[in-house]
C-alpha cells in the first residue's frame, strides 16, 4: 500500500504541457522544482491511498476537476520563478 498526494501527479504532467508552451522559461531542474513546489503550496493535497498501478483512472478524472485551479497556479509560479530564478550557482553555463 501507498500514502499518495495525487495533486503532485497532475501539477508535474501539466507543468510540463505549460512549460512547452513557453519557449523563453528555463526548464532546467531546479526551475521545474521550485515551478513544482510553488503551484503546490496554492493547491490542496489529495491524498488517497492505493495498490501500485491503481491510480491512473482516479488521476485522469481528478485532473478535469481541478484543471483551471491548477492551471492558474503553475501559469502564477511559471511567473514567479522565471521572474527570480535560483539555478544560477548551480547550473553550468
Ligand atoms: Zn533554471
Amino acid at each position: 500500500m501507498e500514502l499518495k498526494n495525487y495533486m503532485e501527479d497532475i501539477v508535474w504532467q501539466s507543468l510540463e504541457e505549460l512549460l512547452a508552451a513557453q519557449p523563453d522559461v528555463c526548464k532546467c531542474q531546479k526551475c521545474r522544482y521550485d515551478i513544482m513546489a510553488l503551484a503546490l503550496n496554492f493547491l490542496p493535497p489529495r491524498y488517497v491511498v492505493t495498490e501500485a498501478g491503481e491510480t491512473f483512472t482516479r488521476i485522469k478524472s481528478l485532473e478535469q476537476q481541478f484543471s483551471v485551479d491548477v492551471i492558474t497556479a503553475i501559469t502564477n509560479a511559471i511567473i514567479l520563478v522565471a521572474s527570480r530564478p535560483h539555478h544560477y550557482e548551480e547550473r553550468e553555463a
